[in-house]
């Protein structure tokens, strides 16, 4: 049965502590890095299924429907919350992955540890050579028995500093097309062949890193999905993530939500919106935030189940235009006093860059709503039938 919100909150309130109003209702994870803390809530909340409320409940979750998903995680902005930045491929990317396309023994293995945050787990797609031609992805996987060889490098592998698995694309196929002749692998970040290097970013993330990885062996059950199926598994994990950039994580959500948000309420509280073109923007930036949480909303509205498609390529959109207008405004209202680090929404600001990177491209999104939702002409795709082999490379 559904459970209702006053059984929601009276659960989670014997969990959580009331949200403090000054409290973020979600914490980006930016610079802070708070492994423990992320771990303690979700152990907190895994035994009722709170956290991933739609997984079975021997998974940690509790067999809900979308309903009532969504009613325990508008609950959940409710109470004072963690970091949750390190959990968030598992819990959103990975988890629903495996839900999907994994084995009973790779949901047996994983999905538990990746509710209650005992293992946390990175994206290892993107490649010197293929970030938004991802497809275009070189890391060699070569069959040797019962094991797969890894040997290649990944970058931009955000949480690969602290990741115990990394979802890893590698190619088993040179002589097909680039699409076809890829499989998803779990790749044990702790093997000695995995090296991290890390790559710290303006915004003080330690966690980005760059991954080389030489003579990884990897078991052909820590294989994700069928021998060349890894492009529609790849298309299937951004998707989540998409989704995942347009939600709450990021500042989106609840449509019911009417009231000022805190950031705008503090500009109202310093005195900024007393100038007539200060009040205009910032009410420019407030569209754009009530046009965010309807977005999600209506993604969240629409999806039945399957995983999501093009339409979280419009939810994030959304979202980063709301988000990169708050956080740039807001540092432009601080005028002089906005050069101090210190300053509220600081990191906000220096984070706002990469949100039109990660996760796809503002322009990959606008290509993706363009040919599959718009039905517009598609890009000219000349290498799409070339064995991977024949292809032109960098290097
Ligand atoms: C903060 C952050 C975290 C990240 N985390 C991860 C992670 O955990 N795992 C992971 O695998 N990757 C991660 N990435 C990588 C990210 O997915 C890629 O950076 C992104 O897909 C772009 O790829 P690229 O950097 O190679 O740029 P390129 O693909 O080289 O693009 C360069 C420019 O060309 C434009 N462009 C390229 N192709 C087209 C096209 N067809 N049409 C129009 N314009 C085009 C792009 O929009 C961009 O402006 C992260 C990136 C950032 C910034």
């Amino acid at each position: 049965m559904s459970t209702d919100l006053q059984t929601i909150h009276a659960a989670l309130s014997r969990l959580l502590e009331r949200r403090h109003p000054d409290s973020l209702s979600t914490v980006l994870g930016a610079g802070s890095d708070d492994l423990a803390a992320g771990c303690r809530y979700l152990e907190r909340l895994v035994e009722g299924g709170w956290m991933v409320p739609t997984w079975p409940a021997r998974f940690g979750g509790r067999d809900a429907d979308a309903d009532e998903a969504a009613r325990i995680d508008a609950a959940l902005g409710d109470y004072e919350t963690a970091d949750l930045y390190p959990y968030g491929v598992g819990l959103n990317l990975v988890g629903p992955v495996l839900l999907d396309q994994g084995s009973v023994d790779q949901q047996d293995r994983w999905l538990r540890a990746i509710a209650d945050g005992s293992e946390i787990w990175c994206q290892m797609f993107s490649e010197p050579d293929a970030g938004s031609d991802l497809a275009n992805a070189g890391m060699r996987a070569e069959r040797d028995g019962d094991e797969w060889v890894l040997n290649g490098s990944k970058v931009w592998t955000s949480r690969g500093a602290y990741a115990h698995w990394g979802m890893c694309l590698a190619r088993t196929d040179v002589s097909v097309a680039k699409h076809r002749g890829l499989t998803m692998f779990a790749v044990d970040m702790r093997d000695p062949g995995v090296e991290v290097r890390p790559l710290e970013q303006i915004n003080g993330d330690r966690h980005f890193t760059e991954v080389f990885v030489t003579d990884v062996r990897v078991p052909d059950t820590d294989r994700i999905g069928d021998l060349g199926a890894g492009w529609g598994i790849t298309v299937e994990t951004l998707a989540h993530e998409r989704v995942t950039i347009g939600g709450r994580a990021f500042g989106g959500g609840d449509s019911e939500d009417v009231g000022l948000p805190s950031w705008l309420e503090e500009w109202r509280a310093s005195g900024w919106l007393g100038d007539p073109v200060a009040r205009q923007a910032a009410m420019r930036a407030f569209v754009l935030y009530r046009v965010n949480q309807m977005t999600v909303a209506r993604v969240a509205a629409s999806a039945d189940g399957s995983a999501p498609g093009p339409e979280g390529s419009a939810a994030k959109l959304r979202s980063v235009a709301a988000f990169k207008e708050r956080a740039y405004l807001g540092k432009a209202l601080a005028g002089a006093a906005g050069m101090l680090s210190e300053t509220a929404g600081h990191l906000e600001f220096l984070t706002a860059p990469s949100m039109s990177i990660r996760g796809g491209t503002d322009e990959v999104q606008r290509n993706i709503v363009g040919e599959r939702m718009l039905g517009l002409l598609g890009e000219p795709r000349v290498d799409k039938d070339v064995p991977f082999s024949d292809l032109r490379k960098s290097r």
